[in-house]
Parts: structure tokens; sequence; C-alpha cells
């Protein structure tokens, strides 16, 4: 005789259930890493589509991650941070995109306006001249 107090519980729907209840965890979780330097970029826990060409989405991701071959590769070799000889701060993905002024230029080239913000030129969907601008400052094969 079956205890009238147990229900069956449909495994799909279990699965479901549990799927949504982690996934809106991770997400009250990560909504609280507003310091976290990845936050800005990608703000949900959602899924983001690849680049179909996977030297691009290999780039793209170093570029949101904020570590590249040209800006960490002095870690492997025990060098000095390369610095930006006009403003004399380590370069950093940020200060090549967004800050340094000696390429405000191509940034009204490429993007329009001398005012960049990562989310922008970095999110879900990356600006359609992310990579020529990068290519024209001669950042794109040093990522
Ligand atoms: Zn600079």
């Amino acid at each position: 005789m079956s205890d009238p107090m147990q229900h069956s519980v449909c495994y799909r729907d279990l699965k479901t259930s549990t799927q949504n209840y982690i996934h809106r965890v991770w997400q009250e979780t990560w909504d609280q890493q507003i310091l976290n330097k990845l936050h800005s970029i990608h703000p949900s826990t959602s899924h983001w589509a690849t680049l179909p060409v996977r030297r691009h989405d290999v780039r793209l991701t170093r570029l949101r991650i904020g570590h590249t071959r040209f800006t960490h590769r002095h870690l492997l070799f025990g060098e000095n941070a390369p610095e930006c000889p006009s403003c004399k701060v380590p370069y950093s993905v940020y200060h090549i995109l967004i800050d340094c002024p000696v390429f405000n230029h191509h940034r009204l080239t490429f993007f329009h306006t001398s005012v960049l913000i990562l989310s922008d030129s970095l999110g879900e969907s990356p600006h359609q001249n992310l990579f020529a601008f990068l290519l024209k400052i001669g950042f794109l094969h040093l990522i």
C-alpha cells in the first residue's frame, strides 16, 4: 500500500526545476559581483554565441578577460610590464581600447566616437569594426 503523502514527480519536471533554481542562484550571486572586471562586460550568466572564426573567438575571449600575449607575456619572462610611452601607464586591454588618447583618431574612424565603453565593443554583440580597429592600431596580432 502506498503512502498517501507521497506524490510522484516527473523526472523531467524535477530536472528543469532544479536547473532553473541553480541558474537563478548563480545569477543572483553574479549580480553581486559588481567589482569583478568581467561583470561589466557580461552581466548575465546566459550563454553567448561563439564567433564562427575560431581565432577571432579566441581573440575576443582574451580581450574580454583582459589577458593578451602583449599585456601579459612579461609575466612569463620575468620582465617589466609594457608601458604606454605616451601615458606612462602599464598597457592593458582597457587602456588600449578605451583610455589611451593616442588611439582617439582611430576610435572616431572605426567606432564613430572617441568615448567607448567596454560592453559596447566587447559585449554579447561585439562592435562590427572591432577587429578592423585592432588591426589598424597594430594590436590584433599581439592578442
Ligand atoms: Zn596611452
